[in-house]
Order: structure tokens, then sequence, then C-alpha cells
């Protein structure tokens, strides 16, 4: 150990890293446990068409309660999922509850459809088309009623790569999307290739909608694009009577959002649509 105050400022700064990384492994360690002490669950977020108010589908989201840690928000342990390859098995168990679930719903001809985030190192697992293939034939779900979420981020990131496999997962029937539209850099070239049925503009730009011009701005833009592409569009982060306001004058498609409903429990969706569809105008 060095001395004096550069010395002091190292150790200092190795005593936060250490600190990171200690907290990393705990929550590591526990992540690796979460799956089999059957500690995460699925909760559902309902999308909205702007125009009738009716549900038109959900957003499955994980949730993970630990016995250790409590609560803890996948904005944190769905990157540490991701960096340390655990997000492929916790990916599976996703789509497979998810399947599950959805097939239990949609039993009595509800007609629900739920879309499910895909993370970009799923993309490298070899087996990721067949597993779910095996998951829409194991549990009957109509792959007409199942979507996947892509940030646009991921993407473009890999834009040159995932052609094939884009298209090898659309061929199962599914419909693909793009979220966090906004945020990453999309190659047109790329939009206009990608086999996908829809845009979810991040949630930064529906927050700012009301305070700043720019942000209607690049709102009005993503819908046109979208049309031009033959895509529908969803908003996502909706928390305002203003802001819904402001999309509908723009005839944006959907939403989604605080101002209508937090992700729910699994239990609570068929309430949820039913209440929906008595007060909602009937679909078009
Ligand atoms: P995302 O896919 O963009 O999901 C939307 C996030 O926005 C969710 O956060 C949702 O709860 C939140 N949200 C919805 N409406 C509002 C609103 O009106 N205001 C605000 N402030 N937030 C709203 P959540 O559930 O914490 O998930 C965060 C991110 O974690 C997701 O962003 C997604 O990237 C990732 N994630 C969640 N579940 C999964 C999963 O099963 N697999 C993968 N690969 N990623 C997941
Ligand atoms: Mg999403
Ligand atoms: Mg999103
Ligand atoms: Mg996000």
């Amino acid at each position: 150990n060095r001395s004096g105050a550069d010395g002091e400022t190292i150790h200092f700064y190795s005593e936060s890293v250490q600190a990171d990384l200690d907290e990393r492994l705990t929550v590591e360690a526990q992540l690796r446990r979460a799956l089999e002490r059957g500690e995460l669950r699925m909760v559902y977020q309902p999308k909205v068409a702007l125009e009738s108010g009716r549900i038109v589908g959900f957003e499955a989201l994980l949730r993970w309660n630990s016995a250790e840690l409590g609560e803890v928000s996948p904005v944190r342990f769905i990157p540490l999922a991701e960096r340390t390859g655990l997000i492929v098995p916790i990916g599976a168990w996703v789509l497979q509850e998810t399947c599950r679930q959805l097939a239990r719903w949609n039993a009595g001809g509800a007609g629900l459809k739920v879309a499910v985030n895909l993370s970009p190192r799923q993309f490298d697992q070899k087996d990721l088309v067949p597993m779910m293939q095996r998951c829409i034939l194991e549990t009957g779900v109509d792959p007409r009623c199942l979507e996947f979420e892509i940030t646009e981020t991921a993407l473009m990131r890999r834009e040159g790569e995932v052609d094939d496999l884009l298209h090898a997962i659309r061929a199962l029937g599914v419909e693909l999307s793009i979220d966090d539209f906004g945020t990453g850099y999309s190659s047109l070239a790329a939009l206009k290739r990608f086999p996908v049925q829809r845009l979810k503009i991040d949630r930064a730009f529906i927050r700012d909608l009301g305070r700043d011009e720019d942000s209607a701005a690049i709102v009005r833009s993503i819908l046109n694009l979208a049309r031009n592409l033959k895509m529908s569009v969803v908003a996502e982060g909706v928390e305002t009577a203003e802001q819904l306001a402001i999309l509908r004058a723009l005839a944006c498609d959907d939403y989604q959002g605080f101002l209508f409903s937090r992700p729910v429990e699994a239990g609570q969706v068929p309430a949820l649509v039913e209440r929906n569809r008595a007060v909602a105008a009937p679909a078009t």
C-alpha cells in the first residue's frame, strides 16, 4: 500500500470497487438460485388501443422476490443475468411460464396477446428457435397471440447478423416489435428489411410530451415512419391524461403505462380484461 494523498485516493477507490464486486457477487449468487427456489414470477401490463380504450394485449415483465434481498428490480438483475449468461435459463423459464399462462387464459377463447422481452444474449443461444417452437407446441398457445420485444439498441448493434434469426423467429408465426425505439440508432435499411410488425416508442419521449416541442416532433416522425413501413406503434410509459390526449391527436395506435394500469399479477388478468371489455368500445 502506498502512502500519502495519492495512496488514499487509490485506497478509497479500490474499496468502492470491492464493495461493488461484493454486492455483485451476492446478487449473482442469489440470482443463480432464484429459479430453483421459485423466486421468479411474471407480471403483466396491459397495452390499450388509443381509439377504443380496449386492451389489445399484455407485456410480460419478470419479477424477482429474493429471500435474502427482497424485491429486486429487473433494471438491476437483467443486466447481471446478461453478463453472466444466466439470462439463457431465465429467458427460457420466462417464455415457458408466459406461454403456460397464456394458454390457460385463452383456453376459453379470450384471444389475449402477450409480448415477451428477448435479451440480445439469447440470440447467441444455439437452440433459441427450437426452444421457442417447443414452448409453443407443449403449451398449445396460438403463436399469433405471442410477440417478442427486442430493444432497438440490441437489434442495431447486431444489425448485419440477425436477419436470419429474426426471419426464423417470425416464421414460427409470432410477431416482433422493436422496444425502446428512438434511443438507438436505427438504420432505415435494417428497419425496412427486418420482419417487424411494431415499434414501441421509448418512455423518454412520452415523458416530455406536452413539456417540449421536440418530443412531439419525434413521436410524430416515428408514427410517420411506422406508417410508411406498415408497422403499428405503441407508446410506452404513459402517465398523464395530457400525454394521452397528445398521443390521440397524433393518432398513435396503442399505449401502455401507469395511467391505465401498472403491471398486474397473473391472477388479476382475466378480471381486468373482463371489466375492460364491458366498458370499452367493441373491437372493430
Ligand atoms: P421494457 O421492456 O421497456 O419494459 C417497460 C418498463 O417500463 C417496465 O419496467 C414497466 O414496469 C415500466 N413502465 C410501464 N409503464 C410505465 C409508466 O407509466 N411509467 C414508468 N415510470 N414506468 C413504466 P420493469 O418491469 O422494471 O422492466 C424494466 C426492463 O427490464 C424492461 O424494460 C426490460 O428491458 C427488462 N425486462 C423485464 N422483464 C424482462 C424479461 O422477462 N426478459 C428480459 N430479457 N428483459 C426483461
Ligand atoms: Mg419491453
Ligand atoms: Mg420498453
Ligand atoms: Mg426499457
